[in-house]
């Protein structure tokens, strides 16, 4: 056998997309950070600051020595060790949800929501600002989707209204990840029940920081163990880990386990991580205070910012957002910002949906009082130009 002539080059056109995404300014890398940076991090997920803590990480190698370095399977066949049975319980009993259901992350537990809990008899309506995961979800499912405006009940109630549909599905992310602000859920709630549709809550970044204890945005909202309503998570932000869950109804676990493929075909979560994410959320029961100093740093980052003259965002969780005045300040603020010792994220279009850039600061429940002002002080002389 000869092999064929190459006639012409498949990947030629990436050359193309690579001189579009320079010239649009919009090309990312990937930087792999050292285990010890020097820097104060305000730039990760790790809300409560549990990354690193004994607790957690005695947890996760405790785990990895136990059952191995591995699930060895999907969850139906060896991917379930009795330790995920334990991390859903607990999660479930947490929240003060029905049941619970661990994925390999928050992604794929999104996907399973969106994919199994829908069908062709059903519309979704779709918060505009909504995470990609929901997004790739919504595109997935084989229902109809409507967009509705950003954080807009009566829009939601119009969609329901005027729907052919007989089922329907709200989603929501609760707390916002870029800007932190949060969504109706109380009134969302309602207009769901006065249409007969179910309310899908993404609390990637409520949960550990929101509610009784951090026990999430659905407890907080009211709507804990509600017939009706569904929360994801993730393993990977407050509960200092990896992976993801569903909370909700027994019959809707049940559902997932039976018709989700992000849980059928995939293999399921690393019991490092299984452990290292019960281990955080023990110490967030015995120690609930974690979640209120995580509000309450975002609150005096927020003030001391806003009183140094920058453009702050109002915290409902523990995310701080700083408008920069263009997408190329936000560059030069978050490298100046490295230079004098201080992490943080820095987002510019097309991954905000109103083209505004910012940086966004994590309010880590774990900081002390100087690290907070060392961070205004940061801010305040990076945007002053100082
Ligand atoms: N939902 C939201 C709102 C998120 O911010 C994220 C991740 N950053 C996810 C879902 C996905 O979670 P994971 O990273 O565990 O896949």
């Amino acid at each position: 056998m000869t092999a064929p002539v190459r006639v012409r080059d498949p990947f030629a056109w990436l050359a193309q997309a690579d001189r579009d995404r320079r010239e649009a300014g919009l090309v990312r890398a990937v930087r792999p950070r050292p285990a010890e940076s020097g820097l104060l991090d305000l730039a990760s997920n790790d809300y409560l600051g549990l990354v690193r803590h004994p607790r957690v990480t005695e947890a996760a190698a405790d785990a990895a020595r136990r059952w191995g370095g591995g699930s060895t399977g999907s969850r139906l066949v060896t991917g379930s060790t009795e330790l995920h049975a334990e991390l859903e319980r607990e999660l479930a009993e947490f929240t003060g949800a029905e049941a619970a259901l661990v994925f390999s992350s928050g992604y794929t537990a999104n996907l399973a929501a969106l994919t199994a809990l829908t069908g062709p008899a059903h519309l979704i309506v779709s918060d505009a600002q909504n995470h990609a995961s929901l997004i790739d979800g919504c595109r997935l499912a084989r229902a109809r989707v409507e967009r509705a405006p950003h954080r807009d009940p009566v829009a939601v109630a119009a969609a329901l209204a005027s729907r052919p549909e007989p089922e329907a599905l709200v989603v929501t992310d609760a707390v916002f990840s870029v800007d932190g602000e949060a969504a109706p859920l109380a009134e969302l709630a309602r207009v769901c029940r006065a249409h007969g549709a179910a309310l899908l809550i993404d609390d990637a970044h409520g949960m550990g920081v929101l509610g009784p204890g951090g026990s999430g945005s659905t407890a907080a909202a009211g709507l804990a163990g509600g017939p009706d309503v569904v929360t994801t998570i993730t393993l990977s932000k407050s509960l200092a880990a990896q992976g993801g869950a569903v909370l909700g109804p027994r019959r809707v676990i049940d559902h997932l386990v039976q018709a989700a493929r992000t849980f059928i075909f995939d293999t399921g979560l690393n019991p490092a991580a299984v452990g290292a994410a019960l281990g955080a959320l023990r110490l967030l029961r015995e120690e609930p205070e974690r979640a209120e100093r995580a509000r309450e740093v975002a609150r005096l980052l927020s003030e001391r910012l806003a009183a140094a003259g920058l453009a702050v965002s109002e915290p409902e969780a523990a995310v701080v957002s700083v408008r920069a005045p263009s997408p190329e300040a936000a560059v030069a603020w978050a490298a100046a910002c490295r230079d004098a010792g201080l992490a943080v994220g820095c987002f510019r279009p097309p991954s905000v949906p109103d083209g505004i850039s910012r940086l966004r600061l994590t309010a880590r429940g774990d900081l002390t009082g100087r690290q907070i002002d060392f961070a205004v002080g940061v801010l305040a002389a990076v945007s002053s130009g100082g």
